[in-house]
């Protein structure tokens, strides 16, 4: 079982496409992947609505034969009503986890609702997935910071430090139990030291495929293909533990 746990209905498909994910489901075909983590792509910039980004999210997850499940994402800055949405992403809309950009939609980790926003994902048991690996909103270290001072709450570094900030996302991986990782960014070099040193059951495998039309999935599995790792770790990084953490009915 392929898991792929950082994928995006792109600003392009769904303007070419609506809600029909068949062609992008093509794409996973031609590389084995069983079931992909969908997040929004419109949704993260700032003039969205927010609300009708989620729903295009779910109904493109329903029409894709059970291959797609959603990840909801919210604006903290926009306040009470973002944490009012997440909890309807979770309760009507049956999502997996909250995807937040503080690059892209360019607010702060420490801003007024995100200590509720870690807080509700720790009650409702969804994991937040943050972009990670820019400065100055989306460093390991700030992640990081929130793990540690939501000890109940599942992180996931979306990017694992992508290419530069790797070793500060292995260094706050080793600290904090609750803190996960998908391999989705760092070099050859960077996958490798994380693989070897970071606890298994908190590593996942992504691609971010579906911000444009490039197929960046033949680069990641290619990657994560060649990087020497025993056959049981390999299971739970390519599928099982995204089994366990997004509590997926297979
Ligand atoms: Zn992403």
């Amino acid at each position: 079982m392929i898991i792929d746990t950082h994928t995006h209905w792109g600003i392009v498909w769904e303007d070419k496409y609506g809600t029909d994910p068949s062609e992008w489901l093509k794409v996973c075909d031609r590389h084995g992947v069983d079931m992909s983590a969908l997040m929004t792509h419109r949704g993260l910039t700032i003039n969205s609505d927010m609300k009708r980004c989620n729903d295009i999210v779910r109904e493109t997850c329903d029409r894709s034969g059970g291959r797609l499940f959603p990840l909801a994402t919210v604006h903290p800055d926009f306040g009470e009503p973002s944490l009012r949405e997440f909890e309807r992403c979770v309760n009507d809309l049956d999502m997996r986890g909250l995807k937040l950009h503080p690059w892209i939609q360019g607010f702060s980790t420490s801003g007024t609702v995100m200590d509720e926003l870690c807080r509700l994902c720790g009650a409702f048991n969804v994991p937040m997935i943050f972009h990670d690996g820019t400065p100055c909103y989306s460093m390991p270290s700030q992640i990081g910071g929130l793990a540690l001072r939501f000890p109940d709450t599942k992180f996931v570094l979306g990017h694992a430090g992508l290419l530069e900030l790797w070793r500060s996302a292995l260094s706050f991986l080793k600290r904090c139990p609750n803190l996960y990782a998908i391999l989705c960014g760092p070099h050859f070099a960077g996958m490798t030291a994380i693989v070897k040193k970071i606890d298994e059951n908190k590593l996942m495998w992504g691609t971010d495929f579906g911000f444009g039309w490039s197929d960046s999935i033949e680069y990641r599995k290619g990657l994560i293909d060649i990087i020497a790792m025993h056959d049981s770790k390999r299971t739970k990084i390519m599928g099982d533990n995204a089994v366990r953490i997004f509590k997926l009915k297979i």
